[in-house]
């Protein structure tokens, strides 16, 4: 069975008018609910721009002027016109929809565009490379766009080109599938379990359409598919820690490296990122360094990567390495210069065997019997201890030994792998004598405000939000202004430009209206003096006060663009909420 790609381009148009989350998720749930269950897999991927999951690490990014080719062959408007209706209005998609209406008044439909035809299509270019490639690419895209109605054309360009941006996000999409198949709160729950062991959303809505629950309930964790990984909450000091976990609790070293899940088998051998990357081939050295630790068949291990000074053994920022990618040349130079050292400090599979009920303390024995330590694969240090004062050492020496802090670990039978979730199994507790707040905040941009005199030209201040997971929504907490050196500055126009629309974004909760709004997609470091109560802000409306939010004051850039994070990674408003809490219990004291 196929579908019309008309009916996707429709529902996308009306997403892109809408200005609310309620109704974006029900349209979104509609077209779930009209697609043949075989495609959904197809459907749920191209709305959120892709064609795999994003583990998958198979991007469409044709660049723009093979696109502005295929769009004049389309059209039969030469590429200088094209290229000047882009400089005019600033999205291929767009043009590519204003060049065929041009061309239809001539011209009438043959043939319907279907799914199968545009995802095929898009597949190909994708996977198109060498000699030739190029071409390859400017003709299948010229064969979608010949096919195609204007309004067709402005989103198969935008995906060509990655940048579809409807702002739907895996959350947006797990409602909609709930709204679509009538699911109750329970079902839901199992739906997000399934999503945090495997998340290809593609795969879970196939197999919910075609299977139904009981389908979703067996789908677990499988070899060479990343799992979500588990987070930690935070604490400002070891009394607070001692108080929530104690009496007895493990610390270990915040290794300030890079989040790994490496999943090694005979045929599989995977490096995951924090947001689920696959960038296996930038650290090939730490996979063959696995291989020779591993003793046994197969298993998922969950470290961080470190980059060491050569000379002097001593643990570096992880900034220098944070260049691992491009040419193979340049990464093999690279692991010559500046090695890298995993610490392991948790294996969650092993032998076919999931191993994520099994208690933090059983975890960690498994660790250390079927990894032996070498030069390169390391146990994160760590100690077990009731003792303050042991635990307050502990902590000076990881800091000595260029760590950000420790990560506390809840001991006894309850103390589970969370995939996907941040809770208080894992408290982190960071040293930075310059933050009030005990920790940084990831925060996403949502918007901007036109700079005045010396800033004229580029952005005064963003706006900035926080994440509200159970609305799927981001809600304002500061403008942010300051940190920003003024190269950064000049350049923010240039950088955010992708993102920019012309209206606040569905998923975006804002009282204050800025100049410039964006779809929420990047997410910057952010270090601020305190959290206050707010009228104007909505981060955590009505949560501590009826009619406040929560506002991050005098809000600081630390310099930090957090691209390892999706917007869905960002500080959420019941951290917001702990934080807050926290200082006002400090101030009791
Ligand atoms: P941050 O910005 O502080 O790294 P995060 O949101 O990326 O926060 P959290 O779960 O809040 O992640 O903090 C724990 C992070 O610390 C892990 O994601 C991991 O990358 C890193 N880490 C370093 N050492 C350890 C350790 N021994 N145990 C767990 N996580 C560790």
């Amino acid at each position: 069975m196929d579908m019309l790609f008309e009916e996707v381009a429709k529902a996308y148009s009306q997403i892109e008018a809408e200005s609310g989350r309620i109704n974006m998720t029900k349209i979104l749930a509609d077209l779930f609910s009209k697609t043949p269950p075989d495609l959904l897999d197809k459907v749920v991927y191209l709305t959120l721009g892709k064609l795999y999951p994003d583990y998958v690490g198979v991007e469409l990014g044709m660049a723009d002027r093979l696109a502005i080719k295929a769009i004049s062959i389309a059209s039969g408007l030469s590429e200088g016109e094209i290229e000047r209706m882009y400089k005019e209005m600033g999205d291929l998609g767009s043009v590519a929809e204003a060049a065929l209406k041009r061309k239809t008044q001539m011209a009438f439909f043959v043939e319907d565009l279907t799914v199968q035809k545009v995802y095929g299509n898009l597949e190909r270019i994708a996977k198109a490379t060498g000699a030739g490639s190029q071409d390859r690419k400017i003709r299948l895209l010229a064969e979608l766009l010949n096919i195609a109605k204007p309004l067709e054309a402005r989103y198969i360009v935008r995906m060509v080109t990655g940048r579809l941006r409807l702002g739907v996000a895996d959350m947006t999409v797990l409602d909609a599938l709930a709204v679509a198949f009538a699911m109750t709160k329970a079902v839901r729950e199992k739906i997000e379990r399934a999503y945090n062991l495997h998340p290809d959303l593609g795969y879970i809505a196939k197999v919910l359409a075609k299977e139904g629950l009981e389908g979703v309930e067996k789908i677990g964790i499988t070899l060479g598919i990343p799992v979500r990984p588990m987070l930690a909450e935070r604490l400002k000091n070891i009394d607070e820690i001692f108080e929530k976990i104690g009496p007895r609790v493990a610390f270990e070293y915040k290794y300030d490296g890079m989040r790994a899940q490496i999943h090694i088998g005979e045929k599989v051998k995977m490096i995951y990122s924090r947001r689920l990357e696959n960038v296996t081939h930038q650290f090939p050295d730490v996979l063959k360094a696995v291989e020779e630790a591993f003793q046994g068949r197969e298993a998922i291990f969950d470290g961080e990567m470190v980059p060491v000074d050569v000379n002097t053994g001593e643990l570096l920022p992880f900034q220098v390495v944070s260049h691992r990618r491009g040419r193979k040349y340049d990464i093999e130079k690279m692991v010559e210069e500046i090695p890298v050292i995993l610490f392991l400090f948790d294996i969650i599979y092993l032998d076919g065997e999931d191993l994520t009920m099994k208690p933090y303390e059983e975890r960690r024995e498994i660790l250390e019997r079927v990894v032996k330590e070498t030069e390169k694969v390391r146990y994160a240090h760590r100690i077990v201890t009731e003792d303050k004062l042991e635990a307050q050492n502990f902590m000076d020496q990881a800091i000595l030994d260029g760590c950000e802090g420790v990560v506390a670990k809840k001991l006894g039978p309850d103390a589970i792998y969370r995939a996907g979730v941040r809770g208080f199994l894992w408290i982190k507790y960071k040293r930075d004598y310059q933050m009030e707040l005990g920790d940084t905040l990831d925060l996403v941009v949502v918007g901007a405000f036109a700079g005045k005199g010396k800033r004229k030209g580029t952005y005064g201040a963003l706006l900035m939000a926080a994440y509200n997971p159970e609305r799927d929504m981001f809600e304002t907490v500061c403008k942010l202004g300051t940190g920003f050196s003024d190269e950064e500055l000049a350049e923010l126009p240039k950088k955010l430009e992708p993102y920019r629309i012309d209206h606040k974004h569905p998923r975006v909760d804002s009282q204050i209206e800025a100049d410039f709004w964006f779809v929420p997609s990047v997410v910057l470091e952010v270090v601020g003096a305190e959290i206050t109560l707010s009228p104007v802000h909505t981060a955590a409306r009505d949560k501590l006060r009826k009619g406040a939010g929560l506002a991050v004051r005098f809000p600081r850039f630390t310099g930090r663009w957090r691209t390892d994070k999706k917007p869905e990674d960002a500080t959420t408003i019941q951290e917001l909420i702990e934080m807050y809490k926290n200082q006002v219990k400090k101030v009791v004291e």
